[in-house]
């Protein structure tokens, strides 16, 4: 067995006191990479009902948070908010309420459930009928019960939009999945307890391996009937979601209707009955309404006792395995194989992989697989860890030429309570937070030693007075592990436990801005809507300290000049808009404002607020004595017009970088032309106003050559825009917007430049462009295009 060291000597261990409250970590003692940078952050997030369900607090890839609660899954969405200066974390709301009616499962028909109900309820043996009756799968109906069990978010890129979808599961055992549309509503797309159901009932409620092989005929359905409790207890079972997971997206061939090979993308989603049974759904991507998803495969583990289930997906190089990690409450964790032939590029797992054998009567429970780089032995493995009791076991799985290498051992508890919740980062290092019954959190980080042995290092996050007079239930870890969320809610009070109790979703900074600046300019994502949490990490500096990090601007400049990428433009233009917001005292563009006749001083501090009256008087004066007012003003206004000059300098720059990212972006817009027209034709896209606006400025060699191919198919012909109330025509004199001579003011649409005449548009998620709906005739390539994330903030268009 491998050592689990417990050091506590690493040097990000910090007091107590430092921890807790919301202090502004002074620059200078800041000598440890993350010292100081576990600090709280503002809002607290207050919950209508009580928290429920198993891990009650999961965050998605794509920045949303599902809280389960009695009434309903509250989401709060953190976005990195690009229009406000304000320190605290903006978050936008919104929930999915719980249905109000109790689900019965279906066992057979209606009649052999009434009379199996009624020989059991009143059955002579008391063993018997108070176990049928306290069964509330099988009962229902029996106390109040309602509330959400656990939710589950798919990767990133599920739904239409880009985003994930979210599965639900309900203490009543509905397994429902939804996405959102727009902003605030959300849609159920699929009803997969339902489709099982039926599913069983069509199969008599036989086992898998009845109906396997019997070819000829319709399955047969199970020998015993209802009237016995050990058939009435399987039928439910068989059908009684515990947990479910969602696989990564993976892409599968398939052969089209014109027997063309086509590939395409779909999600598993593995469900695990109370039985041990995996049921595993398959989602065709982009999952939209009115989809249905398809059975992919029904695996039996066997797995008595099945506490919960994890994909175990390991990719090393050119081979890609999956499977499915199951723990149990004996203490068992079995990786059992998943079929994958249909699946391009992976390899199927023989056998069940046994990761920890013995039954020591300790529930193995919070499963988490992260991929993990091996620095020693310079492979590709996975990192499998449960939480047991108050220890974390953890297992080790490397493949090598040889076969399947499995290492394996326990973290010995830091705290001596019960692991209540396991959270661990894939992205940005791999970290695993242990928080304990006491509201403890500890964060786990593996060392390689030379000789390729593993250890643990043991780092107090959060002490267990963190949050005082609170109980935490559970934590989650933002994608690429710069907050930790926690659930919690209130402790004893006065030695007794309140009659009402609130509940509370806390937010706690794990990186500092160093940590997440670097992180960034590393990012192999590019993508600056992926990285958003750690974005904000530096949005907070920025608006605090209202300057960019040093350096940062030069390393960001530094990256631009050595790649041109689209990121580091984005990042530059984030890092310019977070600056010149937090140079600003009050809105730019407030609703509404008195009628001064001289509000040029909106720079100035509030504690110049005499000084400007004054100002504004002489200003006045010199004014009407016909003085040459622009000399006057740069005497006296020299405070408000520094601050006043570098806005300036701040705007140009945000203007230079813009037209640089829409200029590329129209390059790639007119590339998407000319390789889908074979001649001139009019495509919705004003592809001879994109043409002259790239020819006003010389020197761009790319776009040149590209003009002189899109102008030789063009022939010369115009297509002009025509708007839609006068049918002017409408010039391209500006990318964001377009006047017809009658003055009707169109927006034009950040991702194709057409002017956007329908009802409805798009919008970025941080609200700062707009983009046309496809038509429903339009050619693939433009719906490709509309499609696009937002030129400024990367983020969806909704
Ligand atoms: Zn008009
Ligand atoms: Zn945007």
């Amino acid at each position: 067995m491998a050592a689990a060291v417990a050091s506590a000597s690493t040097a990000g261990v910090q007091l107590p006191e430092r921890v807790v409250f919301k202090t502004e970590p002074e620059t200078d003692d800041v000598t440890s990479p993350d010292l100081g940078a576990v600090v709280k952050r503002d809002p607290v997030v207050t919950l209508i009902s009580p928290l429920s369900g198993i891990q009650p607090v999961t965050w998605a890839q794509d920045h949303r948070i599902a809280v389960s609660t009695t009434g309903a899954v509250a989401l709060i969405e953190l976005a990195c908010d690009v229009h406000s200066n304000k320190h605290d974390m903006t978050m936008h709301r919104t929930s999915i309420p719980v249905r109000q009616d109790v689900l019965q499962l279906q066992v057979g028909p209606a009649h052999e459930l009434a009379k199996a109900k009624d020989k059991f309820s009143s059955h002579p043996d008391p063993t018997i009928n108070q176990a049928f009756m306290a069964d509330r799968v099988i009962n229902p109906h029996v106390g109040i019960h309602r509330g959400v069990k656990y939710t589950s978010w798919s990767p990133l890129g599920c739904d239409a939009s880009g985003r994930c979808l979210l599965a639900i599961l309900t203490l009543d055992q509905r397994l429902t999945v939804h996405n959102s549309v727009k902003r605030l509503e959300w849609n159920m797309l699929a009803d997969l307890t339902d489709s099982y159901s039926r599913r069983l009932a069509a199969r008599g409620y036989a086992r898998k391996d009845v109906v396997v092989g019997d070819d000829d005929s319709a399955p047969r359905p199970a020998a015993a009937d209802l009237l016995d409790l050990e058939e009435l207890r399987r039928r439910f079972r068989m059908q009684t979601p515990l947990r479910m997971e969602w696989s990564s997206v993976y892409t599968v061939k398939h052969l089209a209707a014109d027997h063309a090979c086509r590939e395409a993308e779909m999600a598993l989603l593995a469900v695990l009955m109370e039985n041990g049974d995996l049921v595993l759904w398959q989602f065709d991507l982009p999952f939209v309404a009115g989809g249905q998803p398809a059975v992919y495969d029904v695996i039996e583990s066997g797995v008595p006792g099945a506490t919960g289930v994890a994909w175990w997906e390991h990719e090393g190089g050119d081979r890609r395995m999956s499977g499915l990690i199951v723990g149990s409450e004996a203490g068992p964790v079995t990786i059992v194989p998943v079929n994958m032939a249909r699946v391009k590029g992976y390899f199927t797992l023989r056998k069940p992989v046994v990761l920890w054998p013995e039954a020591d009567r300790i529930p193995a429970e919070n499963i988490r697989c992260v991929p993990v780089f091996h620095p020693v032995r310079k492979t590709d493995c996975s990192l499998v860890l449960a939480s047991r009791g108050c220890h974390v076991f953890w297992c080790l799985l490397m493949i090598s030429p040889a076969g399947l290498n499995v290492l394996n051992a326990h973290v010995p508890a830091a705290h001596p309570l019960p692991i209540v919740s396991l959270a661990a980062t894939r992205h940005g290092g791999v970290a695993v937070y242990a928080c304990s019954m006491d509201g403890a959190v500890t964060k786990l980080s593996p060392r390689f030693a030379a000789d390729a042995t593993v250890a643990f290092s043991q780092e107090d996050v959060l002490p267990p007075d963190a949050f005082p007079g609170r109980r935490t239930l559970a934590v989650a870890v933002s994608p690429n592990g710069a907050y930790l969320a926690l659930a919690n809610t209130q402790g004893v009070v006065g030695g007794c436990h309140p009659v009402e109790k609130t509940y509370q979703v806390n937010f706690v900074s794990l990186k500092t801005t160093e940590t997440a600046a670097a992180l960034l300019l590393k990012s192999p994502a590019q993508s600056l809507y992926r990285m958003a949490d750690l974005l904000d990490l530096v949005r907070w500096k920025v608006v605090r300290d209202k300057a960019v990090p040093p350096g940062l601007m030069d390393e960001v400049d530094g990256r631009i000049r050595a790649s041109d990428s689209a990121y580091f433009w984005r990042f530059k233009l984030f890092l310019l808009r977070m600056l010149s917001l937090s140079l600003q005292t009050e809105p730019a563009d407030p609703r509404w404002k008195p009628s001064h006749e001289h509000s040029k001083a909106f720079l100035a501090d509030e504690d110049e607020d005499e000084e400007e009256e004054e100002e504004e008087e002489e200003e006045a004066a010199a004014a009407a004595a016909g003085e040459d007012g622009e000399d006057g003003r740069t005497r006296k206004w020299v405070k408000v017009e520094d601050a006043g000059q570098r806005m300036t300098e701040l705007k140009a720059e945000m203007k230079v970088v813009e037209t640089h990212l829409i200029r590329e972006h129209m390059k790639k817009v007119l590339g998407d032309v000319y390789l889908n027209i074979w001649s001139a034709v009019n495509t919705s896209i004003p592809t001879c106003g994109l043409v002259d606006y790239l020819s006003e400025e010389p020197g761009d060699r790319a776009a040149e050559v590209l003009i002189g191919h899109i102008k030789k198919k063009m022939q010369k012909q115009k297509f002009p825009e025509r708007c839609s109330l006068c049918v002017e025509v409408l010039p391209f004199s500006d990318y964001k917007q377009t006047v017809c001579k009658n003055g009707h003011i169109w927006q034009r649409c950040v991702l194709s430049y057409q002017s956007c005449q329908a009802l409805t548009f798009k919008r970025c998620l941080l609200l700062d462009s707009v983009a046309a709906e496809p038509e429903e005739d339009a050619p693939e390539w433009i719906k490709k295009i509309l499609k696009g994330p937002c030129p400024y903030c990367d983020s969806p268009m909704i």
